[in-house]
């Protein structure tokens, strides 16, 4: 189609949606589903926070805020990132956004130009590769391994790197796989880093505080030399379950903050405003969220606990255990090649994840979206009951595998 522009064409549809999309057609005619593909917490929004919001429209607190975010969210996010990160950033360094998804973007889109390279570790998050191609530039992926955790390898980030890489994107605690970075690997990654003038890091940091001790956060903006280097992104949705406000934040060197806050200017000027009130209430929390994320972080580990020790068992299937967020990303590659009764070949993991949906009623996401085909990710902010059943449907469904 020609009246499309080019780099719309080029642009992959997201595909955790493409199967939470199919898992919502089947049961709007009926099928029950057990849906494991969605990135999103099965928690509400913890009552304070939702109040905070409700009284924001009660108080009329419903106008344009600034574009860059309302002081008092702002002032609140740099206490945070002191206090839990260790980073002082001040005010005008800060990026409020309609969510982190927003964020990067922008990020990304500011300081990129046209033919630089952003390195992007796999697995990585669906968006990383989508965001980069909007800036015209090129995405560089780089495996990593199961075995080590699908930690990057400094060695395989430092023969990569060229006067065109421009960005490095890190995701920690990771979707899709759960990895944490320990800090010794992120100050390696670090003196990489600095030899490489032109080179920054954008460190996604979304699930920071969903982490399962003795796992700790490294914000990369907090080691040494890295302050300038870094744009650190962070947001409410997956620690405060507050998806559908729509809220998260770039922290940054203030000049490329400024660039991004000139886009989103033009793009969408400032996040809404009642949710922006309802951000200062998730703050307000406490520290990591206080008693309040600590009981849904509870809750999260129990489910890993429950899905490592259940597919650890499982013929043929390999994981890494996740140390944060709430994904397991597992390798199913030994059932390649096998044939289904009624389905057809299991030939990679689109198709694996397929027959899972049509079979045997359970969504998951191909890992292939992720840039690692061995692989099937599963979301476990859901019921522990829901993942029992999830368990023994995906048990069957290997069987006739063998
Ligand atoms: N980054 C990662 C790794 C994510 O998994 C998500 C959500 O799925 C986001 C960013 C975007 O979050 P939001 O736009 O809801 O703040």
């Amino acid at each position: 189609d020609t009246s499309l522009s080019p780099r719309v064409k080029s642009l992959k549809p997201s595909k955790t949606m493409v199967i939470t999309d199919l898992a919502s057609t089947l049961v709007q005619s009926g099928v029950p589903v057990i849906r494991l593909a969605a990135g999103e917490p099965d928690f509400d929004t913890p009552r304070v926070v939702a109040e905070a919001g409700v009284n924001a429209i009660r108080d009329g607190f419903t106008r344009y805020s600034l574009n860059a975010g309302i002081t008092e969210l702002r002032e609140a996010i740099c206490h945070k990132l002191k206090e839990e990160n260790g980073l002082t950033y001040a005010p005008d360094q800060i990026l409020v956004s309609n969510g982190a998804k927003q964020s990067l973007l922008q990020a990304v889109l500011a300081v990129c130009s046209p033919g630089d390279e952003v390195i992007i570790p796999a697995p990585y998050w669906v968006s990383y590769t989508e965001q980069a191609r909007l800036a015209d530039a090129t995405p560089v992926i780089i495996p990593t391994k199961i075995s080590d955790n699908f930690l990057l390898d400094p060695k395989d980030l430092e023969s990569r790197l060229t006067e065109k890489s421009r960005l490095l994107i890190l995701c920690s605690p990771s979707n899709p796989t759960g990895s944490v970075y320990p800090k010794s690997l992120l100050e390696e990654i670090a003196r990489i880093i600095a030899k490489h003038p032109r080179l920054m890091v954008l460190s996604d940091e979304i699930y920071e505080h969903i982490i399962y001790a003795p796992a700790t956060h490294t914000s990369f903006a907090s080691l040494p030399n890295m302050y300038e280097r870094t744009l650190t992104v962070n947001g409410f949705s997956k620690a405060f379950a507050m998806t559908g406000w729509r809220l998260g934040y770039l922290a940054g060197p203030k000049h490329i903050v400024a660039a991004c806050s000139k886009l989103q200017g033009q793009v969408s000027s400032g996040a809404s405003s009642i949710a922006q009130k309802a951000g200062v209430a998730a703050l307000g929390l406490g520290k990591a969220g206080g008693e309040t994320v600590a009981e849904m972080v509870k809750a999260y580990r129990e489910r890993r606990d429950f899905l490592v020790k259940n597919f650890r068992e499982m013929e043929g299937v390999k994981i890494s255990e996740p140390q944060g967020a709430f994904y397991l990303f597992i390798d199913f590659s030994a059932y390649y090649g096998a044939e289904a009764e009624g389905f057809g070949l299991i030939s990679d993991s689109s198709s694996l994840a397929l027959y899972f949906l049509d079979k045997f009623q359970v969504a998951t996401v191909p890992g292939d979206a992720f840039g690692d085909d061995t692989c099937i990710r599963i979301s476990y902010a859901t019921s522990l009951d829901v993942l029992r059943a999830a368990v023994e449907k995906i048990r069957k469904a290997l069987e006739p595998l063998r």
